[in-house]
């Protein structure tokens, strides 16, 4: 079973790359992800934040079902914006408020390949660019406008990363 990544691990810096095979390991790995998610009461997880530097993205559909977005592009982000208290599985017991655009357009394809068009708006809106950030490199805590909880467990991951540095 996969193991969830911590910040500051490096792996959640770096860009993922495109996934050009559509194969049983790919479905097997987009499966493994889910249960590593579930297991942890998320809503979403990035192939990143199981160490592995791919672009691939399962959303929990409740139920244990889940849905796979392979190589998504977002092709759209609405002017209208929307704040959320977002957590991450990388970033444990830290939360704050995220503003985001609100409605997105986004084109991915599925385990198979297919190609697909969806507009998303509202909470799966905003779980999607959350997972999106993750394949470049972007955690909530470079676009948070507040912390809600976890302030000091934040400043001590973030000297953790500076004495790395040094
Ligand atoms: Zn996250």
């Amino acid at each position: 079973m996969f193991k969830i990544a911590k910040y500051p691990d490096p792996i959640l810096r770096k860009t993922a790359k495109p996934i050009s095979d559509f194969n049983d390991e790919l479905k097997k790995m987009a499966s493994d992800m889910a249960e590593v998610m579930y297991e942890d009461d998320g809503i979403g997880l990035a192939a990143p934040q199981v160490s592995k530097s791919l672009r691939l993205i399962v959303i929990g559909l409740g139920h244990g079902d889940f849905k796979t977005y392979v190589n998504p592009e977002i092709t759209f982000f609405s002017k209208e914006k929307t704040k959320t208290d977002e957590g991450c599985l990388s970033l444990p017991k830290i939360f704050g408020d995220v503003i985001r655009p609100k409605k997105i357009h986004v084109k991915y394809y599925d385990l198979d390949g297919q190609v697909h068009k969806e507009k998303l708006k509202g909470i799966d809106s905003v779980i999607l660019q959350h997972e999106v950030d993750h394949l470049n490199g972007i955690l909530f805590i470079d676009r948070v406008e507040k912390i809600n909880q976890g302030q000091e467990l934040l400043d001590a991951l973030k000297k953790q990363l500076d004495e790395q540095a040094k």
